[in-house]
């Protein structure tokens, strides 16, 4: 294989790039293991004449023997060619098109290759049109030149995620020694790494994620400006921010990716107030708790079940939002109240790195909100909780708050059994117990009584 310069090459005075080739004799990936649909595509853009690849997670996960979670494909054919070829296939991105074709529920997208700019000024911040393709800080600003495959292969971000298919003979294209790297289970980033993570910061949450996921090391190379180049994290939109967040955390590997980003110095550039929460002495049980719901999530995941991100971000909120509410004083707000504004404060912080949307942060608010009823277990009142359309999300929580230590056994036991019993008999159980005693109950009845009577309507807390 030609030894690369880099990232650019070619612009440098023409290195002429080839590939090694792994003929099918010499890999693994059999066309039994990838999608029927994909296939059709490949086919299809090779018999009308063009390159076609299958790219990406699918070559690197094939290879390795995993599933592929999707199938992308990258190809010579314009997005109008590549739609020209395909009935149900849409256009999608303004700046730069690529194609989607839809079988069912199956999404395969076929994206053609692409340029990183090459002619860029003195400053490396304008292309040949005199548009800024890179920001003061090394990011990437514009993307969006055609090329051809040569090109195309230094955009990606690992060796590992830099290998192609050919549906022409089966074999792999490999520019970057990523089958290597794939087999020894490295990940690489292609090209200089800090010009790499400095164009696009998100590269470092990515190589968290796949070496959790993948069960990776990452090169000392990939690893080393990661620390010093984490504030760059800063600087990414919160809404990308917050997709990446549910890929790393929904990816089956939460756990461990939580301990590489902290590792890493990564974890406090998207959860600001976390260590601080973790770190508070009167936090009981809040790292296991964050632990034990980070591995629950993989538990989950692994066994096909459904996650939440509202859960997900109770788990990873919760011990900064007890801190917070510790602050607020039992004499102006209920147990209740303090949790909720303590939650309202720590969401809106943590808005300004990963965008929560609301129909996650709502929810979540109503099951903090809910965890002081479960505290109260004598009259109706505890029993009105079971019908609280959040009650399952909170009763998990709960749960995961006794697990940690920072709720008694006997209170999760109290309503683990209480479910079970028929609604007849539940009644009986809540007025046998004597009623609650705890020190922080009493002062607030008083205070809700005396409102009450005031207004004339139940405090939000009791309702
Ligand atoms: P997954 O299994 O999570 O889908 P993937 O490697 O397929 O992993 P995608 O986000 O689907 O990841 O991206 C597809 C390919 O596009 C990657 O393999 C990589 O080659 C390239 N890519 C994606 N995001 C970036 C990025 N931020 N920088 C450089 N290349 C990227
Ligand atoms: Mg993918």
């Amino acid at each position: 294989m030609n030894k690369s310069t880099g990232f650019n090459a070619d612009a440098n005075g023409g290195d002429e790039l080839l590939p090694t080739v792994v003929p099918r004799a010499e890999h693994p990936i059999s066309r039994a293991h990838i999608s029927p649909n994909a296939l059709k595509v490949l086919y299809r853009l090779k018999d009308a004449g063009y390159q076609a690849f299958l790219v990406g997670g699918a070559v690197r996960d094939l290879l390795l023997g995993l599933e592929p979670k999707d199938f992308d494909i990258a190809t010579n054919a314009h997005p109008e060619q590549v739609k020209q070829l395909f009935r149900n296939c849409r256009l999608i991105g303004r700046r730069f098109h690529l194609a989607h074709v839809r079988f069912g529920m199956e999404i395969i997208e076929v994206a053609t290759f692409r340029a990183a700019h090459t002619q860029i000024d003195e400053d490396n911040s304008v292309d040949e049109a005199g548009h800024r393709v890179l920001d003061a800080g090394g990011r990437i600003l514009r993307d969006n030149l055609y090329g051809t495959i040569e090109e195309d292969v230094w955009r990606r971000d690992f060796t590992a995620n830099g290998l192609y298919y050919n549906i022409e003979d089966f074999s792999i294209w490999d520019y970057v020694g990523g089958v290597a790297d794939a087999n020894a289970r490295v990940l690489r980033l292609i090209g200089d790494p800090e010009t790499r993570y400095r164009e696009d910061p998100v590269r470092m949450l990515r190589a968290m994620r796949f070496a959790a996921k993948l069960d990776f090391t990452l090169h000392p190379d990939t690893a080393a400006p990661i620390r010093s180049l984490a504030r760059m994290l800063d600087s990414v939109p919160p809404a990308r921010l917050f997709d990446e967040v549910l890929k790393m955390f929904f990816s089956g590997s939460a756990l461990k990716s939580f301990d590489m980003l902290q590792n890493h110095g990564l974890l406090a550039h998207l959860f600001p107030d976390l260590g601080a929460g973790l770190a508070d002495p009167a936090n009981t049980g809040a790292a296991d708790l964050v632990r034990l719901g980070l591995d629950g999530t993989d538990q989950r995941v692994r066994a096909d079940k459904p996650v939440t991100p509202m859960f997900l971000f109770a788990v990873l909120l919760w011990p900064a939002i007890k801190s917070r509410a510790r602050r607020e004083s039992p004499a102006v707000m209920t147990e209740i109240q303090a949790l909720q504004t303590a939650c309202d404060t720590v969401t809106a912080r943590q808005m300004s790195r990963v965008a929560i949307p609301k129909r996650f942060t709502l929810p979540m608010r109503e099951l903090i909100g809910l965890q002081p009823r479960f505290d109260k277990r004598d009259g109706r009142r505890a029993l009105r909780l079971l019908d609280h359309p959040r009650f399952r999300a909170a009763y998990d929580f709960l749960l995961l708050r006794v697990a940690a230590g920072e709720v008694s056994p006997e209170v999760g036991e109290w309503w683990t059994q209480i479910q079970t019993l028929p609604p007849e008999e539940r009644v009986g159980q809540v007025e046998a117990l004597p009623p609650t005693t705890d020190s922080e109950a009493a002062p607030k009845k008083r205070r809700r009584r005396r409102r009450r009577s005031r207004s004339g309507s139940p405090s939000p807390a009791a309702t």
